[in-house]
């Protein structure tokens, strides 16, 4: 059984980084396993939705790799290879898992990408542009023809350098996904609420707050919705749990074709249990090795922690 079977809408369109990633967590270590922004987004979005992907790797890419991805229903027409190396990223976790630390970032053959949507890509209807300077992100957005539902990341080297070109991006997307040292920077505002609103203020109809493994807020301009973590006990290696949350609710709202806020509640789930498989093992093990089945149950679950009475 797959949830794509029931998808009602059209694919869901990822743009953004596919990479080697090198990680150290309290809890193990690997070396140049596959990682990447629109990686994990794409995997994760494939249990809702078809997806297409738009990137670029080097000649050392893996035919494995191609090939994982391809399994999950992932089309790669738009992923690009370029002579050189993958793009590569490597850090470090302590016992604070919400906090990355960055060692070394390669840009290699992502140094000189530039989005180029196919031809059969520019009617995608869901578009999800993952952490990429704003102007490429831009750029994919001039090539789109009219989608239904843009949602944009961003990360916090973008604030800092090049924050006009992401405030145009803000302003031409639907939902900002951020997380709150993200908004707080962005805003200048300590109260989250308040740099939510700051956020919504550049345009979005929707602000997605991600505070890791408490969860995660919606606001727009009428309501507010706030979605607890799922409560696990081990947590391996957190890298990748924003993507792949952003994956699952963009899918999940390309599944049920909808983007009202009652759906927009529920993705929001999707996204948060989705994350919740990711990190529990090293890249993109967990997500491989994922049942429709099992993200059905846990969504279930959470459903029933968050469940109270009438007052
Ligand atoms: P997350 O843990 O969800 O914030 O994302 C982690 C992923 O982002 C890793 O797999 C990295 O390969 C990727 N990544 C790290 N730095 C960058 C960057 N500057 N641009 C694009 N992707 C990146």
């Amino acid at each position: 059984m797959s949830f794509q079977d029931e998808c009602r809408d059209g694919p869901v369109l990822i743009v953004g980084s596919v990479a080697y990633d090198s990680v150290r967590t309290p809890f193990g270590e690997t070396s140049e396993v596959l990682g990447g922004a629109a990686s994990y987004a794409s995997v994760s979005a494939s249990f809702f939705a078809p997806v297409r992907l738009v990137g670029v790797v080097g000649e050392d890419f893996a035919e494995e790799h191609v090939a994982r991805l391809a399994q999950r229903n992932v089309d790669l027409a738009g992923l690009q290879r370029a002579p050189g190396k993958t793009f590569r990223w490597a850090g470090y976790y302590e016992y604070d898992l919400n906090q990355a630390h960055t060692t070394a970032t390669e840009l290699n053959v992502f140094q000189d990408f530039r989005p180029d949507l196919p031809a059969s890509y520019r009617d995608t209807p869901y578009l999800f542009l993952a952490n990429i300077q704003p102007a490429l992100q831009l750029s994919v957005l001039d090539q789109i023809r009219q989608p239904k539902l843009v949602v944009c990341d961003t990360m916090n080297f973008w604030i800092e350098n090049a924050e006009d070109t992401l405030l145009e991006v803000l302003a031409r997307c639907d939902i900002a996904l951020m997380n709150d040292a993200e908004v707080r920077e962005l805003t200048g505002e300590s109260n989250l609420i308040a740099a939510g609103r700051g956020v919504l203020n550049a345009g979005p109809g929707v602000v997605v707050i991600k505070k890791g493994e408490h969860g995660a807020l919606m606001m727009s301009r009428d309501s507010y919705f706030t979605a607890p973590g799922y409560p696990l006990e081990e947590i391996r290696d957190p890298t990748g749990a924003g993507d792949t949350f952003a994956g699952g609710l963009v899918g999940y709202l390309a599944r049920c074709g909808a983007t009202d806020d009652e759906t927009l509640r529920r993705a929001i789930i999707a996204g948060s249990v989705m994350a919740s498989f990711t990190v529990e093992d090293f890249s993109l093990d967990r997500l491989f090795a994922l049942s429709p089945e099992e993200v059905a149950e846990r969504y279930h679950e959470i459903v029933a922690m968050t469940r109270f009475g009438a007052f």
